[in-house]
This record gives structure tokens, C-alpha cells and sequence, in this order.
């Protein structure tokens, strides 16, 4: 059944907003307003959700942002990302950030808890969703995700013609 994006965000921010206010970071939320509502598993993405917010939480100081956004990134595609202010991650660790078990400098890992499967896991449900996740990150500026999910049922109505 389809999802409405700004309820399903709103909800996030709201799941969120003690640890954020505990930790003096404001959050943004952004959503395009010509987003339908798209079918998609509501758990699970909001386990995708869950997964890369804390991310930005965790590896985010006292004082940031953490912004939710939504938008189309084409006519049949939903792009949600999530950026923070935060450590960021050093470009040689990028490619191998959505690996299990994989986590960034051992040192600062082990301080702030945590296996390395947050981002496994989020990359393995928006597989399953026909999506795709990337991340970018500039150390000490911050980091961004974004997913993106096929907003149409697989029916094959709404696929491209060869026309
Ligand atoms: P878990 O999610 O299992 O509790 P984790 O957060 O360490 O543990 P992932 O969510 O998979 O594991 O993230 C992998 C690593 O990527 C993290 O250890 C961290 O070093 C880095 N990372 C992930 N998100 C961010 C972010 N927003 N800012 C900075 N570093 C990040
Ligand atoms: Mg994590």
C-alpha cells in the first residue's frame, strides 16, 4: 500500500528528536511536494532510515544539522538523502563503506560503538527495493546518503515504451 514520504520522514525526525535535542543538533526536514504516495515496504525502509539517521547522530558533534530530504530525481524515481555536519569519512575508506563489518578507523570506532552493519544492511533492503544507495563525505564537513526507490509497482505499466 502506498506510502506517504513527508509522514513517513516526519516520523523519523520525530523517532529521533530526544537524542537530537540531547545532543544539540537541529534537524531539517525537505520534501518536494509533488511526491506521491509509493508503494513500498514500510519496515524496511524505515529500518534503512533508522540505519543511516543514527549514523549521522552518532558521527555528528554537538551543534550540527542533520537534513532529511525528498525529491524526484526523475519522473519514476524517489531520492531520499540524509546529510549531517559531521567527522565525514575519509575518501580512502569510501568504497568500502558499505561493506559488513567495515567500519572507519578502528580507534574512533570502538569509542562510539557499533558492528559495521548499518550500512550493509540498509544498501541490502534498497537493493531488494530496486534502488540504489551512495554516500558522500568530505572529512570534518560532513556526509551524505542518499537512497532512491522506483516510486511505481512493478506492474511493467509504467516502464519505458521502445517507441
Ligand atoms: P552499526 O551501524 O552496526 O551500529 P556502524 O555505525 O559502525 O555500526 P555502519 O553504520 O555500517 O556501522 O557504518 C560503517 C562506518 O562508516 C562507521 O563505523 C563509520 O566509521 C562510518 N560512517 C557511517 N556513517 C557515517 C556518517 N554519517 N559520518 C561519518 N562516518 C560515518
Ligand atoms: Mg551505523
Amino acid at each position: 500500500q502506498p506510502i506517504d514520504i513527508l509522514e513517513m520522514l516526519e516520523e523519523v525526525t520525530d523517532r529521533f528528536s530526544f537524542q537530537m535535542h540531547q545532543k544539540d543538533i537541529q534537524s531539517v526536514l525537505s520534501v518536494e511536494n509533488d511526491i506521491p504516495a509509493v508503494p513500498l515496504d514500510r519496515d524496511q525502509i524505515d529500518q534503512v532510515l533508522d540505519n543511516v539517521v543514527s549514523n549521522a547522530l552518532k558521527y555528528t558533534l554537538e551543534g550540527g544539522t542533520i537534513t532529511i530530504a525528498a525529491r524526484r530525481s526523475d519522473e519514476h524515481t524517489l531520492a531520499i538523502s540524509v546529510s549531517d555536519t559531521g567527522m565525514g569519512i575519509p575518501q580512502r575508506d569510501l568504497d568500502r563503506i558499505f561493506e559488513r563489518f567495515y567500519r572507519v578507523d578502528k580507534a574512533r570506532s570502538r569509542s562510539m560503538g557499533g558492528t559495521g552493519l548499518g550500512l550493509s544492511i540498509a544498501r541490502e533492503i534498497v537493493k531488494a527495493h530496486d534502488g540504489s544507495i551512495s554516500l558522500e563525505s568530505e572529512v570534518d564537513v560532513g556526509t551524505t546518503v542518499t537512497f532512491t526507490l522506483p516510486m511505481h509497482d512493478k506492474g511493467g505499466e509504467h516502464l519505458e515504451g521502445t517507441d
